[in-house]
């Protein structure tokens, strides 16, 4: 059954995973807050990230731990960072205005829809959002007059001289997108009392930075030794020129980052090794595996810093509004040492490597960059889980992985009836020592029962009479609603089980 993003969003809103920012004042485009189960969700997959990373990073293909350590940068840096990064003058994304409409477009984010083999007045090429859908397309083929298309072509690739036959995405008539202008994604502020040109600062565009202006400080403050790495987790910012798909596209996000420094003959090999513990990553926290794909990057749409290197290569997941197409979640590139090259050469800091063991070799460190969205991620996880089913009172349940759910499990008494509660009240006080757990009285059991699938929770604690004659309690799984009967005793250590994710599993065995 196809899943409708409005459904999703709605949920996401009624239940509180996610509102629009300043909501009583209509909303700010671009930007979203996490509710009360939305951030415990964030968080579960922010913290299983660093655990995979930091707290307990993978086996390497030696056969021993691989060395990642953790770091929390400034959101602002010195903005000559930024210059020397390429984010500030070269580095901006091309923008086409339409000219009818007064909209900017990504030029890399359109498609254009031709009519017919050869352009013109009659055969125009009509543009769509890459990530518009068939039938989107078709309805608007036919307002303005036609039937169907011939090729459909990223705009990247048309020449600027055929931009007149060109009908924008809003607009009626053709020719009125100008050409591609580079746009500075970027926010500005200003340091200190006087917003003066030397004042300005930027609040970052990506996490990747702060690890590249601290890699000397790392390395000259803690024992590792190349290769190794440096991950964060952190906000980052980008004044997006069309914000959409919820929380996929927005103004302020959060990125996962891990910046890999190796030896430039082993780049090869650690590329391989980072493909494949990311994607077992997402598996593991419960993307099911056909819904997530490998794509790498054409020449055309490679960022300055991967153009001399093995390029980058994402991990897209199939997302309804993408369907039956791909979006991306994580980005894996290959950076060269373009950014502690640049950096050293701005900054005018030694940022060269020297071999421990051989003091007279000195080599730039190469760079593989795993760089996932954390609010993207969570985006992905509530699709997977958003599993409609009509048989169920509250016809849709969330399958979330246990590890990820944001409440573990409710403990409900059968009845408000008083020997019910205390006991219940017992379990949970003990419960929510190691666990996010509700107590949940008020309310018929269906009804409880309905509002925790709808929230995800995977499973569900009921106290009745016979707990009180024998010490028992149901356990009601959340995807079969089956029932069964175990100690009141055994029930931390049942959870304490359900929450292994596949990884730990893996890494256990
Ligand atoms: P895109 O091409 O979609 O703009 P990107 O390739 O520029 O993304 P990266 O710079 O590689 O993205 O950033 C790493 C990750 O950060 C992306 O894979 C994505 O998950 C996340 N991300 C990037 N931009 C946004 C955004 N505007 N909103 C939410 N997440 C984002």
């Amino acid at each position: 059954m196809t899943v409708d993003m409005k459904d999703i969003v709605a949920l996401c809103k009624r239940r509180g995973f996610i509102f629009p920012a300043s909501d009583i004042y209509g909303g700010i485009n671009g930007f979203w807050d996490f509710g009360p189960l939305g951030v415990e969700l964030k968080n579960n997959l922010r913290d299983l990230w660093w655990k995979a990373m930091v707290i307990t990073p993978p086996i390497g293909p030696d056969g021993t731990p691989v060395e990642i350590v953790g770091l929390d940068s400034s959101i602002i840096q010195n903005p000559k960072a930024w210059v020397a990064s390429g984010h500030v003058g070269g580095f901006s994304d091309p923008m086409v205005d339409c000219r009818e409409t007064k909209k900017r477009y990504r030029q890399d984010h359109l498609v254009v829809c031709w009519i017919g083999g050869q352009h013109g007045k009659d055969m125009p090429g009509i543009a769509f959002h890459e990530d518009e859908e068939e039938q989107e397309i078709e309805k608007r083929l036919k307002k303005l007059g036609y039937k169907e298309y011939y090729k459909k072509q990223p705009l990247t690739e048309v020449p600027v001289e055929n931009y007149m036959y060109i009908i924008g995405p809003d607009a009626k008539e053709p020719g009125t997108l100008t050409e591609p202008k580079a746009f500075n994604l970027m926010f500005e502020s200003h340091a200190g009392p006087i917003q003066s040109e030397e004042n300005k600062v930027y609040l970052r565009p990506e996490t990747a930075q702060g690890i590249f202006l601290n890699y000397k400080n790392v390395l000259d403050s803690s024992r590792v030794r190349v290769p190794f790495g440096v991950a964060q987790i952190g906000k980052a910012f980008r004044n997006e020129v069309n914000p959409r798909n919820f929380i996929f596209r927005s103004r302020e996000f959060e990125q996962m980052e891990m910046e890999w420094f190796c030896h430039p003959d082993e780049v090869k090999m650690w590329r391989d090794f980072w493909f494949e513990q990311r994607k077992n990553f997402w598996t593991s926290v419960g993307l099911r595996s056909d819904n997530i794909r490998f794509r790498q990057h054409g020449q055309d749409e490679l960022s300055h810093y991967a153009k001399a290197g093995l390029g980058t290569a994402d991990i897209e997941y199939r997302f309804p509004f993408t369907a039956p197409d791909f979006g991306e979640l994580e980005g894996i590139a290959h950076r060269c040492d373009f950014d502690l090259t640049a950096h050293q050469e701005h900054s005018g800091v030694k940022l060269e490597y020297m071999d421990p063991v051989d003091t007279s070799k000195r080599f730039m460190p190469h760079v593989i960059e795993p760089a996932a969205g954390l609010s993207r991620g969570v985006l992905a996880l509530i699709c997977e889980a958003y599993t409609i089913d009509k048989e169920r009172p509250s016809g849709v349940y969330l399958n979330f992985h246990p590890a990820l759910a944001p409440k573990k499990a409710a403990i409900l008494p059968l009845t408000a009836k008083e020997e019910h509660v205390p006991l219940a009240t017992k379990l949970y006080l003990e419960l929510r020592e190691e666990f996010p757990v509700d107590l949940d009285i008020k309310q018929n059991i269906g009804k409880r029962y309905a509002r925790q699938d709808e929230v995800g929770t995977p499973y569900c604690f009921t106290i009745d009479n016979d707990t009180i004659q024998d010490k028992t309690v149901t356990v009601r799984d959340r995807n079969t609603m089956k029932q069964e009967r175990i100690s009141m005793d055994k029930v931390a250590a049942y959870l304490r089980e359900k929450m292994k994710t596949a990884d730990a599993v893996r890494k256990a065995a």
